[in-house]
């Protein structure tokens, strides 16, 4: 069902990194427009007096799930496994993406890509496609069709990656435009990301294209930086006078409020402060990081240079694409115990912040966009009677549930299919 209407049942809408909003007997108004107008006790609204349709439900309702780094040509190699990042990319990624010159196949894996990420309660996405235009305006179209939010980018390269894969930087800046103009400007849950892979696969001209394409036009910036050793050496060799790799970035011009760095795991406090200066937010992948064996992510330092933080599935290294695995794999990764709120926090409202989209969705607050889920928990325990705490149901949440308990999804109001 479609906006607008009343959603009554518990309710769980996180509020900052260790606190969250629990309603055992919430109620939610969405309006006409499929914007979130009240948010209270079942008892604040009348439900009689509204000439709104009503959903009862005894499952959970959430805000939906927002995963920041994600690559939709990569859905069919989760699993494979390679010795290191480098390795990996050149036995199996490489090779996916390269395909994605077949307009059939780019079709069919980006229509079962968005697909998959619904059905696992993802309702905001920032995703790499390929660097072929035709097929990120195909992943484009296909994102449209399923209804979700998403951030997305063709990916730069001009070296150290197979002919096939790399653009040269006009090309790939005019290609870009082309992009802007269909989707970022054209659709309003849709936008483009400026998206240089990493480093190694870019001269620095292309890096600063990209910089430049993004300020130019207000866009979000996404790449990887300090995932593995290896690639942090060849980065070395390629820029040997460009500092850490944070530095490489920075003195490229790439870093900003709308940049969104994955990984970052092999940093260090010089690299981090200059992170924190420049207002980029960073996307932990800890599946990934753990499937890769790429490293632990130093999430006590991250915290404490004051980053946004978001949390990435990063498939295909990483494994899955349903966020409560990556939050249970954020914990595990860490090697010590979470408190539930900080890995549910940064599915949601810390990734949307990290995006910059904290004042659409993220969380179930009055103003915001109509961005739900409703997932099923075992013995969610309250059942309308207010005997259980917000810790409690966070924990049964993220370290209990079965993934494949999403029941409904809503974006922006307007209810998305589940397959
Ligand atoms: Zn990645």
């Amino acid at each position: 069902m479609d906006a607008p209407f009343i959603l009554l049942g518990p309710l769980l809408s996180p509020s900052g990194m260790d606190a969250a909003d629990w309603l055992p007997d919430g109620a939610l108004v969405v309006d006409e427009a499929g914007r979130i107008v009240h948010v209270g006790h079942a008892a604040s609204i009348a439900t009689t007096m509204s000439p709104y349709p009503v959903i009862r439900t005894n499952d959970l309702i959430l805000p939906g799930f927002i995963d920041t780094h994600v690559h939709a040509p990569q859905l069919d190699c989760r699993g494979r496994h390679g010795a290191d990042l480098l390795q990996w990319l050149d036995s199996y990624i490489y090779p996916a993406e390269q395909r994605f010159s077949d307009e059939i196949l780019a079709a069919d894996v980006s229509r079962r890509f968005f697909a998959s990420l619904v059905s696992a309660g993802t309702t905001t996405a920032l995703v790499f496609a390929t660097s072929h235009e035709h097929a990120t305006h195909i992943a484009f179209a296909e994102a449209e069709k399923c209804g979700m939010r998403i951030i997305m980018g063709s990916m730069l390269m001009d070296r150290n990656a197979p002919a096939e894969l790399c653009v040269d930087r006009c090309s790939a800046e005019a290609a870009m435009g082309r992009l802007i103009e269909r989707w970022h400007l054209a659709t309003p849950l849709l936008r483009f990301a400026v998206s240089p892979r990493f480093a190694p696969a870019c001269t620095l001209e292309m890096l600063r294209m990209a910089a430049d394409t993004a300020r130019r036009h207000d866009l979000h910036i996404q790449t990887h930086c300090n995932e593995a050793l290896s690639e942090i050496s060849l980065m070395q060799q390629l820029f040997p006078h460009s500092g850490s790799y944070t530095q490489l970035y920075h003195s490229a011009g790439l870093l900003g409020t709308k940049t969104i760095l994955g990984h970052n795991i092999h940093t260090d406090q010089a690299q981090l402060r200059l992170l924190t200066e420049s207002g980029a937010a960073v996307a932990h992948c800890p599946d990934s990081n753990l499937f890769l064996g790429s490293g632990r992510f130093p999430l006590d330092e991250h915290l404490q240079a004051g980053l946004r933080i978001g949390l990435g599935s990063d498939v295909g290294a990483g494994t899955t694409v349903h966020m409560l695995s990556i939050m249970r794999s954020m914990a595990h990764a860490q090697g010590k115990s979470l408190h539930p709120l900080l890995p549910l926090y940064c599915a949601t409202l810390g990734g949307a912040t990290a995006l910059g989209l904290e004042h659409e969705t993220g969380s179930l607050t009055a103003g915001k966009s109509a961005d739900i889920i409703i997932m099923h928990i075992d013995n969610l325990l309250c059942h309308g009677s207010g005997d259980v705490g917000v810790v409690d149901v966070a924990s049964a949440l993220v370290y209990t549930t079965p993934e494949e308990r999403v029941r409904r999804v809503w974006v922006a109001g307007k209810e998305l299919t589940i397959r």
